[in-house]
């Protein structure tokens, strides 16, 4: 069973997620594949609602609060109340224009895990630390997942992929999975599925797919065409 995860970013409004989730919950979605869509908070309740089993949502983020004067914030139990199971936490866009630290990126999936909520914890190098990339991912699944029980998923999101058309040539994904699978197998014991994100789309999905060392795909820019997002579903 192969995890394909949609991150919407923030596109769309309460209309079009609307649109969004009537378009997708019509299209097949084979049985060896998990979907999880993403949307923005506004939608999370409506996602729940119109796609039941048939396609689990995630939040784009979480507080690592639980209660309380954090204006703008939304806890794991808010979300849950929304019918979230997944949580993406520590994506880029995050760590480099808004300042989230591997220490706040722990805290948060810690918060998730006792919540009953998986986290999806991104990792990626940019292009100047293409050259020393096992000591760069190394060192964030160190500090991203201490103190972590087993149930979390890492995103391999290459920066210099993420949203530039240029995805990871596929030789390299294989070895960075390898590398990631083997460095979370000794620091906790045991196998974690690892997801490729950073520019996936209909015309690359399948071969990435096919890898029995790519647990899914985090897919951004293309999931927001649900006829395209399909194609990937159902590659
Ligand atoms: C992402 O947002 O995590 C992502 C991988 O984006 P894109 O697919 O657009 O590169």
């Amino acid at each position: 069973m192969k995890l394909i995860v949609g991150n919407f970013k923030m596109n769309k409004t309460v209309k079009e997620c609307r649109e969004y989730a009537i378009r997708f919950s019509g299209l097949k979605i084979p049985k060896n594949r998990k979907v999880v869509l993403c949307p923005p908070f506004y939608a999370l309740e409506n996602f729940s609602m119109t796609f039941k089993s048939k396609v689990a949502v995630g939040a784009q983020n979480v507080s690592f609060e639980e209660c309380g004067a954090f204006t703008g914030e939304m806890s794991a139990s808010m979300l849950k109340s929304a019918g979230v199971s997944y949580v993406i936490v520590g994506h880029s866009e995050r760590r480099m224009k808004l300042g989230e630290t591997d220490e706040i990126v722990n805290k948060k999936a810690k918060y998730l895990q006792d919540a009953g909520i998986v986290p999806i914890i991104c990792i990626g190098e940019t292009l100047d630390e293409m050259s020393k990339k096992k000591t760069v991912l190394g060192a964030q699944i160190t500090k991203d997942i201490k103190g972590l029980k087993n149930d979390f998923i890492i995103a391999y999101e290459p920066i210099w992929a993420i949203g530039t058309g240029k995805a990871c040539e596929f030789g390299e994904i294989e070895k960075t999975h390898e590398y990631i699978k083997d460095k979370v197998q000794r620091l906790v014991g045991y196998d974690v599925q690892v997801l490729y994100g950073g520019s996936v789309k209909p015309a690359n999905s399948k071969a990435i797919l096919e890898s029995k060392l790519v647990d899914g795909v985090l897919v951004g820019g293309a999931c927001l065409d649900p006829e395209g997002f399909s194609k990937i579903v159902n590659s």
